[in-house]
């Protein structure tokens, strides 16, 4: 399964040759096998010509007879010159694509790690709590812990409730406050273990209005911090159940999130400290290793040249590189490029659909200090 590890492995994979990515849809829900791979093949035909006959083979063999159609969405790398060969099987859909550039084309995939990467879910109620890791929307973890069954206290004995004035034993309701609440800080304490042992980014809480608050107040601050996002559920619903509500939580999330990443570019940009804005400043933050946070318009794409000795990006033709004097290769993408860059020297990178300040630049990040 693709993680952050693994995706940095392969930004930094390099080949002579071109490597062929392939992203494919395969979302059952909406279309059939035959579809997709009629899809499929007409992508892998728009490449011809320019990816190895023997990577288009290797692509086209793998879905027509080793791919299970298990996943909603497929990732493929052939690099057959270098002998290099990565598929991933994604529990969620991408957009189907196919690039041909001398290293793997992992935008779509640093996207989805981006907002889908280790979430848990906790859902309670006043008698426990079920609390599910999620990867990608795959779940691979839980623990259910099951309270004190939260119920009046039979009355009688005689007392016909009139105990608790008397001082005696707790009126009913009183009496499963405290078990809620029992129950409650137990289920804080097996999520707070959970957590401590799976270290999820994000946690999102599922549970009725009044219960999720309570239990919320009851987690230690830094747990509290990961809380992203609320929403209905209990502790007796599936996983499965969990994910399909998680999901759109953590799409709304991201959607803020791309947001706030947005305005604080621009912001920091106009200042002119700690953000860029527009391709060429872009490149040349990237170039000193300052990008703490690329933010990049999905559907933003634009022709660069890259120094064939030292790598240096730009996005300005010149007869040799400023910087070693070697000669610029053409690239297909600087965008993807750049978005490679900063996956290797450990940057974040927020993919936008749409946001109006950013459609003019279509690309540009916060730095470090
Ligand atoms: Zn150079």
């Amino acid at each position: 399964m693709i993680d952050e590890t693994e995706l940095r492995n392969l930004a930094q994979f390099q080949a002579e040759r071109p490597i062929l990515s392939v992203y494919l849809d395969v979302d059952p829900t909406r279309h059939t096998s035959e579809e997709y791979l009629l899809s499929l093949r007409n992508m892998l035909k728009g490449v011809e010509g320019q990816a190895a006959p023997e990577d288009i083979q290797a692509v086209q063999r793998y879905f027509e007879h080793e791919y299970d159609w298990s996943g909603r969405g497929v990732a493929v790398f052939s690099g057959a010159a270098a002998g290099f060969w990565r598929v991933y099987v994604l529990p969620l859909p991408v957009a189907s694509g196919v690039t041909v550039a001398r290293r793997p084309y992992i935008s779509p995939l640093a996207a989805l790690l981006d907002t889908y990467e280790r979430y848990a879910v906790a859902a309670v109620n006043r008698e426990g709590v079920r609390v599910v890791l999620f990867h990608l929307g795959e779940p691979i973890s839980e623990e259910v812990f099951e309270g004190e069954e939260v119920k009046k206290l039979k009355r009688g004995r005689g007392s016909s409730g009139g105990a608790e004035r008397r001082g005696g034993a707790p009126s009913g309701s009183r009496h499963m406050e405290e078990v809620a609440m029992r129950n409650l800080r137990q289920a804080a304490r097996v999520v707070e273990q959970f957590w401590r042992q799976h270290n999820p980014r994000q946690l999102i809480l599922a549970g009725t209005e009044p219960t999720v608050s309570q239990f919320r107040d009851l987690l230690p601050k830094a747990l509290q911090e990961t809380v992203v996002g609320t929403m209905s559920g209990s502790p007796a619903d599936s996983p499965h159940t969990l994910r399909e509500r998680s999901l759109q939580v953590l799409q709304r999330v991201e959607k803020e999130r791309e947001a706030a990443t947005v305005e604080a570019v621009v912001t920091a940009a106009a200042k002119g400290r700690e953000g860029v804005l527009g391709l060429d400043d872009t490149l040349s933050a990237a170039r000193e290793g300052r990008i703490r946070t690329l933010v990049v318009l999905r559907d933003f794409h634009a022709p660069g040249y890259r120094c064939t000795s030292c790598d240096y990006l730009t996005a300005v033709e010149m007869d040799h590189c400023p910087y070693c004097g070697g000669v610029f290769a053409d690239i297909p993408d600087a965008a993807e490029a750049l978005v490679t860059k900063v996956v290797e020297d450990g940057g974040e990178i927020e993919v936008v659909d749409h946001h109006p300040l950013l459609e003019g630049a279509g690309i540009g990040a916060l730095l470090r200090y």
